[in-house]
């Protein structure tokens, strides 16, 4: 066996942390998240925390070569047969071609690659009424998902704020680089003939049934 891996590619706010969270659970697949492993290494005060969060807190891409770092060091401490989903990577040619190469170098195979399909609108709806919880970064949503308590986490009681990248300017700064940079990767995975186009402006169960019938 070697490493088979699946991606999870849409814009932001098109549902990748929520999917993969229930991919998560429901399989055997590693969760491997680029925004999250940035996040925790901003949180732990890290050269590469450090590197990153300008550029994360205005919306842009943290460069190439921060994240090949990352995600190689990730696959290097993982199993020789692991299954990986990558979620938000690669968000642009360059790290899908690094990946590729990766891949071929170690024998891995890319089963499928999810676009998360939603109209800008339920972006900017999802986005802008977010919340996540402080302490065990728990997901909420002002009216989709409200907590019981307004500000409080169901979960740990821990308090719920909007993350930094969440404002109305960055949100649109977002969805304006996944454009211009990531965009371009659909036409690039439908040519190897892997891209599946999921629908993920409905019901998160629908789509998580949707993602799970084809994994089968
Ligand atoms: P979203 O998809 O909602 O923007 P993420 O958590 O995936 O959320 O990413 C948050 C931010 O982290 C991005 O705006 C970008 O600055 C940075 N980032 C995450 N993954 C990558 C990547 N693969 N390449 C470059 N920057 C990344
Ligand atoms: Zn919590």
């Amino acid at each position: 066996m070697s490493i088979q891996a699946i991606i999870l590619l849409g814009a932001p706010g098109a549902g990748k942390g929520t999917m993969a969270e229930a991919i998560r659970s429901a399989t055997t697949f590693i969760h491997v998240s680029t925004g999250d492993m940035l996040r925790e290494a901003i949180k732990a005060g890290t050269l590469v925390g450090r590197e990153a969060e300008a550029f994360m807190r205005q919306g842009e891409l943290v460069p190439d070569e921060i994240i090949l770092k990352i995600v190689m060091e990730r696959l290097e401490r993982g199993a020789p047969d692991a299954q990986y989903m990558f979620d938000g990577f690669p968000r642009t040619l360059e790290q899908a071609r690094l990946l590729d190469a990766e891949f071929a170098r170690r024998g891995a195979k890319l089963i499928n690659v999810f676009l998360l399909d939603v109209s800008r609108e339920v972006s900017l709806e999802r986005l802008g009424g977010r919340l996540i919880c402080r302490r065990c970064d728990a997901n909420f949503h002002v009216r989709n998902i409200p907590p019981k308590t307004a500000g409080v986490c169901d979960n740990c009681g821990g308090e719920l704020s909007q993350r930094p990248d969440d404002s109305r300017a960055t949100i649109l700064k977002r969805l304006e680089v996944f454009q211009q940079q990531t965009a371009g990767l659909i036409a690039y995975y439908a040519k190897r003939g892997v891209l599946q186009r999921v629908d993920s402006s409905g019901p998160r169960a629908e789509t998580v049934a949707d993602i799970m019938k084809r994994l089968q």
